[in-house]
């Protein structure tokens, strides 16, 4: 019997794992849904699902109808635009407003990954014990949010629980932490791309053609106005990313 990710009481019901109004609201039922697990250059995908039958058992209808539902509003009414499938023109204006309520996009975000994670047919990328925080309101430390406009539309996302990790001047190496404190997830929704990941003891640094940077939402809040962040697709938006000189692995 499956249980609850984030609980640990018996899940086993079937929970969409990208909302139902989000799914409508993309105005996306019949699209194929992708996600790949990352580890250094190869990225592995399960066939495609359809948004309407992308599904986890591994939560629990009380999670669900509680305090997750909550998150799903707060995300419904402040971003709710931007996961339509044009990408607003006030959309600078509704980011700044909803990041002033940073946290909610975190735990957002957190949720929405972990569910992502009970679906792979990897092993879990994040540990038991950040899912059941986050049902209690508490975020990892070191937990790091990040949003991108992506030129090219789509819905999936990337899973890894490794980095590119640069050591002074040497070429970037894969590197996977090994009690799972350390890993990245990214959910594309149309044009809206979010970044979470968490990486203790190291910094990221961001290798950005042209200047285009991702925006900064959690735990520090970079003003949407102040920013070029831009990508062409996910693969480019998930690049940009590296760390420098991790000591946990
Ligand atoms: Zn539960």
């Amino acid at each position: 019997m499956k249980i609850c990710a984030f609980c640990g009481n018996p899940g086993g019901n079937v929970e969409h794992i990208i909302a139902r109004w989000m799914i409508d609201r993309m105005g996306a039922r019949e699209y194929p849904v992708v996600v790949g697990f990352r580890k250094e250059d190869s990225l592995k995908s399960r066939p495609a699902h359809r948004l309407h039958t992308y599904t986890t058992k591994a939560v629990c209808e009380k999670c669900n109808s509680g305090w997750m539902s909550e998150l799903e509003g707060w995300f419904q009414r402040n971003l709710g635009l931007l996961v339509e499938p044009v990408w607003p023109k006030l959309a600078t204006e509704i980011l700044r407003t909803a990041l002033s309520e940073n946290t909610q996009l975190a735990k957002w975000a957190l949720k929405t990954a972990i569910m992502m994670d009970t679906n792979t047919m990897m092993k879990n990328i994040v540990d038991e014990r950040a899912a059941h925080d986050v049902r209690e309101g508490k975020l990892p430390d070191a937990l790091v949010v990040e949003i991108a406009h992506v030129a090219e539309s789509g819905v999936g996302g990337i899973l890894s629980q490794g980095f590119w990790v640069r050591n002074g001047s040497r070429p970037p190496e894969w590197q996977e932490h090994k009690e799972k404190q350390a890993f990245k997830a990214i959910i594309q929704l149309n044009h809206l791309a979010i970044r979470v990941f968490c990486a203790p003891t190291a910094r990221a640094t961001y290798y950005g053609l042209n200047g285009r940077l991702p925006l900064r939402c959690y735990p520090e809040v970079q003003d949407p106005y102040n920013g070029d962040f831009r990508f062409q697709d996910l693969f480019e938006f998930d690049r940009v990313l590296e760390m420098e000189t991790w000591l946990g692995a």
